[in-house]
C-alpha cells in the first residue's frame, strides 16, 4: 500500500472550520487507499503568541522553557485534528515528536533531526489509523529533553518523516497556490512554477522565498522524497520539487530578504587567521552569516562587511564590541537599510553572461550594488532597502518574463 505523508501549516489548520476542511484532503487520500501520516504546525499565528507571551514574563527566558512552551501549539492543533477525524468515524491518533520517535540534536529552539524510529507512527498505520504527529519538535535522548527545529520547522518533520517512512511523496499543504517565480505580494507578474529542482528550491528557500524551511528540502533531495507544495482551501496541483525537472529555465526564480543587517568591522589588521578568528566568534554564539566582503586593505589594515539576520543584531554588534577591542581594530558599525535580491536557476551552469546581465539591469534602473555573492546556480545583490521593490520588478521582466 501507498504511503504518503501531509503537512498543513499554521493558516491552514487556524480554527475549527479549517480543520473540517483538513480533514476532508486527509479523508480523501485514505479513500484513494493511501495510508496517511499527518503533520501538523501550531494553529494560525498561535507561536507568535506564545513568544510574546513568554516575553512579556521574562526578557531573557531560558531556551528550554521557550521549548517547552512552543511545542505546546503543535498539540493543540494534532490532538483536536484527531478527535474530529475520530468523529467522522476515522481510527486516528496523535503523536507528540517524542512519542513518534524523532531524535534530534540538543540545541534548544534550533535543533536538528538526527534520527526518526517512529515505531508507533508504524504500529498506527499497520493497524489502517491515521497518525498526526506534531511538527516543529523533537526529544534529545542525552539531555532528555524535548526540543523545537526553530521558525518553519513542521516542513522538515514532514519531509524527514517521509523519508523514514519510505513514503512515495510528501504534500506541504499551505495558504498559497504553490512556489511562485517570485512573491507574488510584490509583484503581480509572478508565476506559479509546476516544477523546480531541490537545489533551486533549497537556494529560494535560503534567499527568501518562505513557503518551505531550507532543511526540508535538504532532507528530500538527501532521500529523494518529493515535495509537493500545494494548497488547502482549492485544488490547485501546486509545485512538485524534485531532482530534475522536464523544462530547465536559465532562471526560475527572483527572491528577497530585507531581514537581515549588514555588519562591518573597520580596520582589522590584515594578518593570516584573523577572519577564521572573527567568523569563529560568530558561529560559536550561533549567528548566521550570510555574505562576507573583505575589502582591499590599506596600511595593513582591512574591512570585514558581511550580513546576518535582523533578529540576531544584538548578539552581534556584542561579539563586534569585544572583537574589536581584542584584534586592535578601529570600530564597528551597521546597516539595516539593505535588502538583498537574488535569481536563482539551474539553467545558469550552462549559460554565460547572466551575472552581467543581472548588473546591468539593476544599473541601468539606478540601483546601487553594494555586495555581490554566488553560487553555480545563484546570484545575489545587496542593494538599498528602498530599491528593493523596484530591483525584483525589473528583474523579473528582464529573466523571467522575457
Ligand atoms: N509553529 C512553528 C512556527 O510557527 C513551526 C511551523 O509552523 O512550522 O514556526
Ligand atoms: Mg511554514
Amino acid at each position: 500500500m501507498s504511503l504518503i505523508v501531509q503537512k498543513y501549516g499554521g493558516t491552514s489548520v487556524a480554527n475549527p472550520d479549517s480543520l473540517k476542511i483538513v480533514a476532508e484532503k486527509i479523508i480523501s487520500a485514505k479513500k484513494e487507499g493511501k495510508q496517511v501520516v499527518v503533520v501538523v504546525s501550531a494553529m494560525g499565528s498561535s507561536t507568535d503568541e506564545l513568544i510574546a507571551l513568554a516575553n512579556e514574563l521574562s526578557e531573557t527566558p531560558s531556551p528550554r522553557e521557550m521549548d517547552m512552551l512552543l511545542s505546546a501549539g503543535e498539540r493543540i492543533t494534532m490532538s483536536l485534528l484527531a478527535m474530529h477525524l475520530n468523529s467522522l468515524g476515522y481510527d486516528s491518533y496523535s503523536l507528540t515528536g517524542s512519542q513518534a520517535g524523532i531524535i534530534t540534536t540538543s540545541r534548544h529552539g534550533r535543533a536538528e533531526i538526527e534520527k526518526i524510529s517512529g515505531e508507533r507512527v508504524k504500529e498506527g498505520l499497520e493497524k489502517g489509523s491515521i497518525v498526526i504527529v506534531a511538527g516543529f519538535q523533537g526529544f534529545n535522548p542525552d539531555t532528555r529533553e524535548i526540543t523545537t527545529l526553530g521558525r518553519g520547522g513542521s516542513d522538515a518533520t514532514a519531509v524527514a518523516l517521509a523519508a523514514s517512512l519510505g513514503a512515495e511523496k510528501c504534500e506541504i499543504y499551505t495558504d498559497v497556490e504553490g512556489v511562485f517565480s517570485a512573491d507574488p505580494r510584490i509583484t503581480d507578474k509572478a508565476k506559479l512554477l509546476k516544477e523546480i529542482t531541490y537545489d533551486e528550491m533549497l537556494e529560494m528557500a535560503s534567499t527568501g522565498a518562505r513557503v518551505l524551511m531550507a532543511r526540508s528540502v535538504e532532507f528530500g533531495r538527501r532521500y529523494n522524497v518529493p515535495i509537493i507544495v500545494r494548497p488547502t482551501f482549492s485544488d490547485g496541483m501546486g509545485t512538485t520539487v524534485k531532482e530534475q525537472v522536464m523544462e530547465q529555465a536559465i532562471v526560475s526564480g527572483v527572491t528577497h530578504n530585507d531581514k537581515e543587517i549588514k555588519f562591518t568591522l573597520f580596520g582589522v589588521p590584515d594578518q593570516p587567521g584573523i577572519a577564521g578568528s572573527v567568523f569563529g566568534h560568530l558561529s560559536d554564539k550561533g549567528v548566521n552569516v550570510d555574505m562576507i566582503v573583505q575589502n582591499v586593505s590599506k596600511d595593513s589594515k582591512t574591512d570585514i562587511s558581511f550580513t546576518a539576520p535582523e533578529e540576531q543584531k544584538d548578539e552581534v554588534m556584542e561579539i563586534l564590541l569585544h572583537l574589536t577591542q581584542d584584534l586592535k581594530a578601529e570600530g564597528s558599525d551597521k546597516d539595516e537599510n539593505i535588502a538583498r535580491v537574488s535569481i536563482i536557476g539551474a539553467g545558469m551552469k550552462s549559460e554565460s553572461g547572466v551575472a552581467s546581465k543581472m548588473f546591468k539591469t539593476l544599473g541601468s534602473n539606478e540601483i546601487n550594488i553594494g555586495m555581490i555573492s554566488t553560487s553555480p546556480i545563484r546570484i545575489s545583490c545587496v542593494i538599498s532597502k528602498n530599491d528593493m521593490q523596484k530591483a525584483i520588478e525589473v528583474l523579473h521582466d528582464e529573466f523571467i518574463i522575457d
